[in-house]
C-alpha cells in the first residue's frame, strides 16, 4: 500500500490508473479507523479496481476544542487495517496541504433545510466545514466513486447536493449500510470512550430505531417521536433529537403517506459521549 502525504502524489497515483483505464473509489475518514470504516474499503474493492483512503482529522468541522482534541489519532494502526482489507493508497495530507491559499474555499452554497436541521441545528459550521473539506480532497484525488456511509445520512445527503452543485455529477456517490456491534450499537470511533456498561447500555438507541420501524403504518410520526424521546430519556443518556424525516429533502413528516423515502434519525448523550444513528424506515 502507498502513502502520500502531498497532492502531487496522491494525483498523480490516481492519473496513472485512470490513464490505464481502472476504476478508482475513494474512502475519506478521520482515521480511529474501525470495521465500519472497513466495510466502506470492501465495497470499494468490489465496485472498483483501485481504492484509495485519505485520513485528515479536520479542524474546520469541529465547532467544540475538546472533542477534536479527543479525536484518537492512531495512523500506523489504521495504515495496518487498511493495508489487511488490501487498500491501494492511502492519503494522510497535513492541514496546509488541505488549506492551501487560494485552494480549498468554502463552497458557496445555500443548503436550506438539508443544513438547518438536525446535526445542521446542534453543531453550527459543521457541515460548511464537511463540505469544504470532502469537496477539496475530491478534488485532490479525483476519483471514480466516493464511497461514504449511510451512518451519517445528513453527511451524505448534503455531500449529494454539493456534487451537483459545483457540477461533479460525473463522481459516482455510493452509500454503504450502517455496519453494528453485535448488540446493535452504531460501530463509530467514539464507541472507545464509553466504559463497557454505558457501550452496552447504549443499545436502546438502535432498540429505539427498531421500536420507529416497527410502528404500524397508521401510526403518526409526531407520537413515535415522542415516544422515542421518552425512551431515550434515561440516565446516562440523554436525547437530543429523534426526527422522521424525508429521505430526501430531510423536512420532518407527519405520517407514512407524506413520502416515499422515510428515515428516523437520532442524536444522543451516552455519558459525555454524543452518538448519532439512523434507520431507513421507508425506501424509495
Ligand atoms: P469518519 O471517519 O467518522 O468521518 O467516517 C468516515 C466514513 O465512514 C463516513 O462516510 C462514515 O459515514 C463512515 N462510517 C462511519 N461509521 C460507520 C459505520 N458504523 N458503518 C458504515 N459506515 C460508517
Amino acid at each position: 500500500m502507498f502513502l502520500f502525504r502531498k497532492e502531487e502524489g496522491i494525483h498523480d497515483f490516481v492519473q496513472k490508473r485512470k490513464e490505464e483505464g481502472l476504476r478508482v473509489a475513494f474512502v475519506p475518514t478521520m482515521g480511529a479507523l474501525h470495521d465500519g470504516h472497513m466495510s466502506l474499503i470492501r465495497k470499494s474493492r468490489e465496485i472498483a479496481d483501485a481504492v484509495v483512503a485519505s485520513i485528515f482529522v479536520n479542524p474546520t468541522q469541529f465547532d467544540n476544542a475538546e472533542d477534536l482534541l479527543k479525536y484518537t489519532r492512531s495512523v500506523a494502526a489504521d495504515c495496518r487495517l487498511l493495508k489487511a482489507e488490501s487498500c491501494d493508497a492511502v492519503f494522510v495530507p497535513d492541514v496546509d496541504e488541505v488549506y492551501q491559499e487560494g485552494k480549498g474555499l468554502p463552497v458557496d452554497i445555500d443548503l436550506g433545510t438539508l443544513g438547518k436541521v438536525m446535526e445542521g441545528k446542534f453543531r453550527p459550521g459543521h457541515f460548511e466545514g464537511m463540505m469544504q473539506v470532502v469537496r477539496r480532497l475530491v478534488e485532490m484525488v479525483e476519483p471514480n466513486d466516493l464511497v461514504m456511509g449511510q451512518k451519517d445520512f445528513q453527511q451524505v445527503a448534503i455531500v449529494r447536493r454539493m456534487l451537483h452543485h459545483i457540477g461533479r455529477q460525473d463522481i459516482n456517490l455510493v452509500v454503504c449500510p450502517i455496519r453494528r456491534e453485535a448488540h446493535g450499537l452504531a460501530m463509530s470511533s467514539r464507541n472507545e470512550r464509553l466504559d463497557p456498561a454505558l457501550r452496552q447500555g447504549a443499545k436502546i438507541i438502535h432498540e429505539t430505531l427498531q421500536m420507529a420501524h416497527s410502528k404500524a403504518p397508521d401510526t403518526d410520526f409526531d407520537g413515535i417521536m415522542e415516544e422515542a424521546m421518552s425512551v431515550l430519556n434515561q440516565e446516562p443518556f440523554k436525547p437530543i433529537y429523534f426526527e422522521i424525516v424525508d429521505g430526501h429533502t430531510l423536512e420532518r413528516l407527519k405520517n407514512w403517506e407524506d413520502a416515499d423515502y422515510i428515515v428516523a434519525c437520532t442524536a444522543v448523550w451516552a455519558g459525555e459521549v454524543r452518538l448519532i444513528d439512523n434507520m431507513i424506515l421507508k425506501k424509495p
